[in-house]
């Protein structure tokens, strides 16, 4: 069991009620328009829906204090991107967990059987098909059909395989992106392949929505498929994908005989040895928007197993020493490089970035379950992006792009939306 309430009991009774994990660090907020950084709280402002709120939520939970889970308790606990903003607000003072207690009580309150019907539509089409898209299995190879990649599903063989991931697979209007992505990689001279119909999703949606055994079933059959297909680099450009293989796939214990990339990291790598040249000049002011998943949340989670001795009265001197999950180890600095690196571009900064990112809404089954707060807070992107002159939002995630474009589309904006791979195929 990965997920356990029990676990942070500690981290649970030690939170001081303080609400600062509902903003940016005060050292870090430049306006008060866009001081906030936990969706969940700006949108409902009260104080269950905060990182902080969750925690009590958690800690009565844990110690047998709710005789009934009520409809709304549940509908409180999902109306969160599991972003992990608040946990990097927390800790920037602190040491306490708080996105694992969240993940912990969606696992504890699915163990009692207490999840969303709309989650076992998600739930259900996984068991059966694969994917969280409630599509058929034999479907999911067919974005690459009459590409030139090596598939692995039929015996063939590469040095890098490309996890295209369930959204890229199975939404034709995205699917161009991981299309792009094997062209990308192909001109470049990378030995990529595929796992046509027979990659399966990576587990990520269920592992935030709670469901550990079906994370746990995914993640461990995708490392073992890796491992027996001889890959030396799994590499993906769905954020969310990534940010499970790297945070949590290596908890499961299991050995890892590939290196996980995310398509930014390998394209800049690729840019900076000269193997794509980008020569094709976009005049434009552009604005990135760091996913989550690729930013504070990529970080290899390390849980602590230890003694906390209190010093002082009031310091816990923790026995052996805690790897404390900032968010400052995420990946962004390849996804800006490329973006400079494109001839005539104007990389602009938003106010939140990186560790203190605004999320685009979308994640944690936000996006399939509860469209009108996943579009409330990407209209909040926006308008930040708006408000620093910026013509287009760049993205490195397909979750950020979809949900972002439609709500730009609802907006009526005239923002554009791109991911950063449509961005190095036009500079090309
Ligand atoms: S979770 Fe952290 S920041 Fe939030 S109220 Fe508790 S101690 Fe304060
Ligand atoms: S994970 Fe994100 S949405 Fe959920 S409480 Fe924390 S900051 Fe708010």
């Amino acid at each position: 069991m990965i997920l356990d309430l029990k676990d942070y009991l500690e981290d649970m009774r030690r939170c001081a009620r303080c609400s600062l994990c509902k903003w940016p660090p005060l050292a870090q907020m430049k306006s008060w328009r866009f001081s906030n950084n936990c969706p969940s709280i700006a949108r409902y402002n009260f104080h269950t829906y905060s990182g902080g709120g969750r925690m009590a939520l958690g800690l009565a939970l844990a110690e047998g204090r709710l005789d009934t889970i009520t409809d709304e308790m549940l509908n409180i606990v999902y109306r969160c991107t599991a972003c992990g903003a608040c946990d990097s607000s927390c800790k920037y003072n602190s040491e306490l967990e708080l996105l694992w207690p969240i993940y912990s009580t969606r696992a504890h309150l699915v163990g009692m059987g207490y999840f969303l019907p709309e989650h076992s539509m998600i739930i259900d089409s996984l068991r059966k098909e694969d994917n969280t898209m409630m599509r058929p299995k034999a479907d999911r190879g067919k974005w690459a059909e009459g590409l030139d990649v090596s598939d692995l599903s039929k015996g063939e063989k590469a040095e890098v395989v490309y996890h295209a991931g369930c959204l890229y697979c199975y939404d034709p209007e995205l699917s161009a992106i991981a299309r792009d992505t094997v062209r990308l990689l192909k001109e470049a001279g990378v030995d990529v392949g595929i796992r046509g119909s027979q990659e399966t999703c990576c587990g990520s949606t269920a592992f935030q929505l709670g469901f550990q055994g079906e994370f746990i079933k995914f993640a461990e059959s995708n490392i073992d498929d890796w491992n027996a297909a001889g890959v030396a680099k799994v590499v993906t450009s769905c954020a969310c994908g990534f940010g499970i293989m790297k945070s949590v796939y290596p908890l499961l214990g299991k050995e890892m005989k590939f290196e996980v990339l995310h398509i930014t990291q390998y394209l800049d790598e690729l840019l900076k040895q000269g193997k794509l040249k980008l020569s094709r000049s976009f005049p434009a002011r552009v604005t990135y928007h760091d996913p989550c998943n690729l930013g504070r949340k990529s970080e290899t989670y390390v849980p602590w197993k230890g003694e906390g001795k209190k010093v002082l009265g009031q310091f816990i001197l923790r026995e052996p020493e805690k790897v404390v999950h900032r968010g400052w180890n995420g990946i962004y600095e390849p996804p800006r490089d490329i973006i400079r690196s494109v001839p005539g571009i104007q990389l602009v900064e938003m106010e939140r970035i990186m560790e203190y990112s605004w999320c685009c809404g979308a994640g944690s089954g936000v996006k399939q379950t509860m469209n009108d707060l996943a579009l409330w807070i990407a209209s909040e992107r926006i308008e930040e992006a708006k408000s620093v002159g910026s013509e287009a939002i760049v993205t490195a995630c397909p979750w950020c792009e979809q949900n972002l474009k439609e709500a730009v589309k609802e907006a009526g904006s005239n923002l554009a939306v791109y991911d950063i791979v449509e961005l190095v195929r036009q500079a090309l």
